[in-house]
């Protein structure tokens, strides 16, 4: 796992957010599952963000229909490279 912000995000069980980092695609759509869990904004705010937010992500490149089967699953978070098990045994 490269992202450094993904790593920080599973230790922390989800508490740690920062999504200054446009070079992550799970980093993208963990932005958007967070803006989703904005409860007490109304709901055309959460959109408006929301929308924002995927704008955003594909100005960095990354795919609409991707960031958006990730921010349907659960929290996006890069997944465990096989190199990097055997860089960490
Ligand atoms: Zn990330």
């Amino acid at each position: 796992m490269s992202c450094e912000e993904c790593r920080a995000a599973i230790r922390s069980e989800g508490a740690w957010n920062r999504f200054d980092s446009g070079r992550c695609r799970y980093c993208a759509a963990r932005r958007i599952q967070h803006i989703k869990g904005f409860k007490r904004l109304p709901r055309e705010q959460i959109s408006a963000r929301c929308t924002a937010a995927l704008a955003d992500a594909k100005a960095h490149g990354w795919s609409e229909t991707e960031i958006r089967a990730l921010v349907r699953g659960d929290m996006a978070v890069e997944p465990a490279a096989k190199q990097d098990v055997r860089k960490n045994p």
